[in-house]
């Protein structure tokens, strides 16, 4: 391989990347078995993303309450701005919406690292620990 390559490099963070992808992905599916709403890569951006969550909440409520489904009790999401940074910077940007607990527990199972402020209105940041 010529050391003028700087594929390697790229590989290594492409697959970071897909890393840090795939254990959001699993925090999310352990959020919907929680009766969340997940979505990755969702819209263009918040005010378009919390304006579907919301009205997809109440949506399910109103089908929920006819069917004895229980309800969403939240929703978490990133959008294709957040996807285009996680990309760019191997971290994301993780809106939610229900039980801050709760969410921060689902991706730190999966071995993410959280940074959160403790406010309702303040989206978590997601990556993988660094380990030295
Ligand atoms: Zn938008």
């Amino acid at each position: 391989m010529p050391l003028d390559n700087i594929e390697p490099f790229d590989e290594h963070r492409k697959s970071k990347a897909e890393d840090l992808r795939m254990r959001v992905k699993l925090a999310f599916r352990a959020l919907r078995k929680k009766h969340y709403l997940a979505e990755q890569n969702f819209l263009c951006c918040r005010t378009c993303a919390t304006a579907a969550m919301q009205l997809s909440c109440s949506q399910h409520a109103h089908h929920a309450a006819k069917s004895g489904e229980p309800p969403k009790v939240g929703f978490v999401y990133y959008t294709a701005d957040d996807e285009n940074y996680l990309h760019a910077n191997l971290m994301v940007h993780v809106s939610w919406h229900g039980q801050a607990d709760e969410v921060r527990a689902a991706l730190e199972a999966e071995g993410l690292s959280v940074d959160w402020d403790g406010a309702d209105a303040t989206r978590m940041l997601v990556k993988i620990p660094i380990i030295h």
